[in-house]
């Protein structure tokens, strides 16, 4: 298909590159201890000959912008990187979702180090239609540098990938043509399938056969959920499955409220259901109203079925706290 002419203009920019965006701080190691502490990880860890070294996947974190939008150091570019994804938007391909994010590391930085990145616009694709609509994939090369008197050395690169496109079903304001062409409307959007890997096909046909079913492991009889080939405790390949009661807590949750994505019902909440056996699952709670999901209510499962019986599913409703509750 013959591109819009309008992609002329914001295919030139592919290859561009946009100037230095800089670090507020230097590496220090407050900010990695800070860091590791809410990933929950070690920062003892990271050390080198004596010297605090960043955690790699620290690299974007340095030259944030911080809480204030296009809040950068002095010296900072003033373009936008992201003029692309602009242009695509004044063509009405408004919406956006991270495709994938692929970090690149060179070497080690340490403390001390003062970092920036330049920001190269590497690809546009094709027009492609996805589920979610029609659109262009565009690519962003971070490269991070670290500033030396003998000359800035290259420390890594963070590729970034967006998907900009139009909606597939646009949010729209309801008015009598909207409800007419709603009438007339085909069959509905079909919901989304699991990818199904060996690890996790026991699961979906537990719940085709109407039960929640938890991996245990063999080695240890420790339960785990998602499935995974291995055993985090004791490293066994070995594993059978457990039938969960099917009654827990919403441990977390959130409602969402945009973008609304067909065929979900929106606001669509979402929880996080602790299982009285101990694991948790993200699941959809039906039968409450968004703004009365509440952390701690009492859940138990349900299997509800979806694209003409294509999908079933495990979905959670409320229930008081001690009904269904034998022992
Ligand atoms: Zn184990």
């Amino acid at each position: 298909m013959a591109e819009h002419e309008w992609m002329n203009e914001i295919r030139a920019l592919v290859g561009k590159e946009y100037g230095r965006v800089y670090a507020w701080d230097k590496v220090n190691a407050p900010m990695i201890r800070q860091w590791c502490e809410v990933m929950g990880v070690d920062p003892a860890r990271y050390t080198a000959e004596g010297a605090v070294v960043a955690p790699p996947a620290m690299l974007q974190v340095w030259c944030m912008e911080g809480l204030v939008p296009n809040n950068y150091p002095p010296g900072s570019t003033t373009e936008n990187p992201y003029e692309a994804l602009g242009l695509l938007e004044a063509q009405g391909l408004a919406s956006v979702v991270a495709v994938n994010s692929e970090l690149t590391f060179g070497r080690d930085v340490r403390e001390g180090e003062r970092l920036y990145y330049t920001t190269r616009l590497d690809s546009i694709s094709p027009e492609k239609t996805t589920a979610l609509g029609t659109g262009h994939f565009v690519t962003l090369v971070m490269t991070f540098f670290s500033q030396k008197p003998e000359g800035d050395e290259e420390v890594g690169q963070l590729l970034f990938r967006v998907f900009k496109f139009r909606p597939a079903n646009p949010v729209k304001k309801p008015d009598a043509a909207a409800d007419k062409a709603k009438a007339a409307a085909p069959a509905a959007t079909k919901r989304p399938l699991p990818g199904i890997s060996d690890d996790t096909r026991f699961f979906w046909e537990g719940a085709r056969a109407g039960k929640l079913l938890i991996q245990r492991c063999k080695g240890c009889g420790e339960l785990r959920h998602p499935p995974g080939p291995v055993c985090p405790s004791c490293h066994s390949f070995e594993w059978d499955t457990v039938e969960s009661s099917g009654r827990g807590t919403v441990y977390s949750f959130v409602v969402m409220h945009y973008p609304e994505v067909a065929p979900f019902d929106h606001p669509n909440p979402i929880v996080l259901v602790e299982l009285e056996e101990g694991t948790r699952l993200i699941s959809q709670i039906v039968c409450i109203k968004p703004g009365d999901v509440k952390i701690g209510q009492a859940v138990q499962v349900e299997f509800n079925s979806f694209n003409d019986g294509e999908l079933v599913l495990p979905q959670f409703r409320p229930v008081a706290a001690t009904e269904g509750v034998t022992a």
